[in-house]
C-alpha cells in the first residue's frame, strides 16, 4: 500500500525482458523503491505521471493509459475488482481539483514493451543535460507559468511522446471531405439515421445470420456486428461484415482492444478495407472477468480505444503504420467509438469523449440510454468543449423483452444501469413485458430525436432482430 495513491497496486512491478547493465539495474531498483510507495509505480518504463495527476495509470487492470473505460461501478469502483476505486476516476478527480484537467487531453502512447521494467530517470537526466541543466533549473523555478510549462515539456514531453507516436491535445479533422460509406454520407447530409446490431452466430453456419440481416436491412442505414461481446466467443465481426456486404447491407465492423494487439489491429483494418468494409467502431471491450470460463488474462490490453483511434486516423490520413512505414493504398474509413455518458459522471465523461474526438472519432454510439433527459448535461459539456459539432452521435436503445433481462443488464453488464422507474415498469408489466420494453424504446427515441447534437439511434436488438421494423415504423423514422 502506498502513501499517496488511491488504491493498492494491481499487479507487481514489471521486470525487464533482457538483462540490463548493473548501473541501469541499480537505477531501476532505486526508482521502484521511491516511486512505488509514492505513486503506485509499476515500472512500465514509459512514465506518464506528470499527465496523470501523479497517480500511476498502470494500476488499472485493463492498462488504460488514456482515461477510464465505460465500466466504473455506481460507487466509482473498478468493475474488474469492486474492492478498489477506479484509478482513472481518482486521476480525473485530482486533475479537476488541481485545475489540470486539460492535460488529460493529451493522447498518450501505448507501452513500448522493450522498455518495461527499466528506469525513466536516466532518460530524464539525459534530456535535462540536452536542454541545459542551468536553463532547466531556472525555468522550473521561474514565476512565469508559460516559461515553466515550456521548459518542463522540453524535458518530459520528449520522454512521454516518442517520435513514433507524437500525441497532442489538438483536434485533427479528417483530411478527405468525401464520405466513404453510406452511413457517413447520410450523417453528413443531416439525416437522422437508424443503425442496428445483429448478434453474430455462435456456430459457423450463416443461414440465421443472413436471415437476420435481411430482416433488418430495409429499415436501417448500417448494421453493427459485435466483437465477442461480454468476452464470449462468437463468429468474428469481420466475417459477419463480409456476409452483410454479400447481402448488399452496410456493415459496421467492431473491433475490441481486448482481443487484439497493435499489429493485429492494423492488419485487420487493411484486410477489412480490402473486402469493402468502410465503417469501424473501436471499443476497449469488456474485461474477461465478465465472460466465459476459464477466465483469460484480465491484466492488460496492448492498446486502448483512444490509441486505436489515433493509429487508425494516421493510417488513413497520413498513410503510415504505427512503425512509420508508408502504406501504399491507405485504408478509407469512417471511424467511430463507443461512449458511456453516465458511466462516471458526465463532466468527466466529456473529457474522455473530447479526447476520443481529437484522436479521430467521427461518430459515437452510446451505451444503452433509458433516461434521455440525463443526456443533456453530457451534451452541454461536449458543447462547452466545442466538440459537439465535430462528431455524430447515435443514441443506443434496446427493447427489453423481460424483467429478468432488465435486471441482468442492470446488475451484470458493465457501464449499464437502469433507472428504478424503468425496472419497476418492467416488473409491473408481467406477461406484457415485451410490449412495455418496446414502449420504453419508443419514448426514448421520441425524446432524443428532438435533442440538438443527436444524429440518430442505434438499436441494440439483444437477439430480438424481428422488432426492428416495428420500432422504426412506429417511431416515425421509417
Ligand atoms: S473501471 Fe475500467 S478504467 Fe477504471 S480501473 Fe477498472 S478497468 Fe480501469
Amino acid at each position: 500500500m502506498s502513501v499517496f495513491k488511491p488504491a493498492r497496486r494491481w499487479q507487481p512491478a514489471f521486470y525487464p525482458f533482457k538483462k540490463e547493465k548493473l548501473s541501469k539495474r541499480i537505477l531501476a531498483k532505486t526508482e521502484l523503491w521511491i516511486k512505488g510507495p509514492l505513486f503506485g509505480c509499476r515500472m512500465c518504463g514509459n512514465c506518464l505521471l506528470q499527465e496523470t495527476a501523479f497517480i500511476c495509470p498502470m494500476e488499472c487492470p485493463k492498462g488504460m493509459r488514456n482515461g477510464p473505460c465505460g465500466g466504473i461501478t455506481p460507487e466509482k469502483n473498478c468493475y474488474v475488482d469492486e474492492t478498489r476505486k477506479c484509478v482513472w476516476y481518482a486521476i480525473y478527480q485530482r486533475a479537476l481539483k488541481t485545475g489540470r484537467e486539460e492535460t488529460l487531453l493529451e493522447i498518450l502512447p501505448p507501452l513500448d514493451w522493450n522498455r518495461v521494467g527499466t528506469d525513466t530517470w536516466g532518460d530524464v537526466v539525459r534530456q535535462i543535460r540536452k536542454v541545459g541543466t542551468g536553463k532547466f533549473i531556472s525555468g522550473v523555478l521561474s514565476n512565469d507559468k508559460e516559461k515553466k510549462n515550456k521548459i518542463w515539456d522540453s524535458v518530459f514531453k520528449t520522454i512521454r511522446q516518442p517520435e513514433w507516436w507524437k500525441g497532442d491535445r489538438d483536434y485533427h479533422q479528417a483530411l478527405s471531405c468525401e464520405p466513404v460509406s453510406d452511413l457517413e454520407k447520410r450523417l453528413r447530409a443531416g439525416e437522422f439515421i437508424v443503425a442496428t446490431e445483429v448478434t453474430p452466430p455462435t456456430g459457423a453456419g450463416t443461414d440465421k445470420l443472413i436471415r437476420d440481416i435481411e430482416l433488418v436491412k430495409p429499415f436501417v442505414t448500417a448494421i453493427n456486428f459485435t466483437d465477442s461481446s461480454s468476452a464470449r466467443p462468437k463468429m468474428s465481426s469481420i466475417a459477419c461484415c463480409k456476409v452483410a456486404i454479400d447481402q448488399k447491407a452496410e456493415p459496421v465492423f467492431q473491433i475490441a482492444a481486448r482481443d487484439t494487439t497493435r499489429t493485429g489491429m492494423q492488419s485487420a483494418v487493411i484486410g477489412m478495407n480490402a473486402v469493402g468494409i468502410k465503417n469501424i467502431l473501436c471499443v476497449t471491450g469488456d474485461n474477461p472477468i465478465t465472460g466465459s470460463l476459464p477466465t483469460s488474462s484480465m491484466n492488460f490490453v496492448d492498446i486502448d480505444s483512444v490509441q486505436m483511434l489515433w493509429i487508425l486516423r494516421r493510417m488513413r490520413d497520413e498513410g503510415i503504420y504505427l512503425d512509420g512505414r508508408n502504406i501504399r493504398n491507405s485504408p478509407k474509413m469512417f471511424i467511430g467509438a463507443a461512449t458511456s455518458p453516465f458511466s462516471s459522471d458526465p463532466v468527466l465523461q466529456a473529457i474522455k469523449d473530447h479526447k476520443k474526438i481529437n484522436a479521430g472519432a467521427q461518430f459515437f454510439q452510446t451505451n444503452l440510454i433509458f433516461e434521455p433527459e440525463s443526456l443533456d448535461l453530457w451534451l452541454e459539456q461536449l458543447d462547452k468543449r466545442n466538440v459537439l459539432n465535430k462528431v455524430f452521435i447515435l443514441v443506443g436503445v434496446a427493447p427489453l423483452k423481460s424483467y429478468k433481462l432488465a435486471q441482468y443488464l442492470h446488475t451484470k453488464v458493465p457501464g449499464v444501469s437502469l433507472p428504478e422507474k424503468i425496472l419497476k415498469r418492467m416488473e409491473k408489466a408481467g406477461e406484457s413485458a415485451p410490449e412495455e420494453g418496446v414502449q420504453i424504446v419508443l419514448e426514448v427515441i421520441d425524446s432524443v430525436k428532438r435533442k440538438q447534437g443527436i444524429n440518430g439511434i442505434h438499436i441494440m436488438t439483444l437477439s430480438w432482430e424481428s422488432i426492428v421494423q416495428r420500432i422504426v415504423t412506429e417511431s416515425g423514422l421509417g
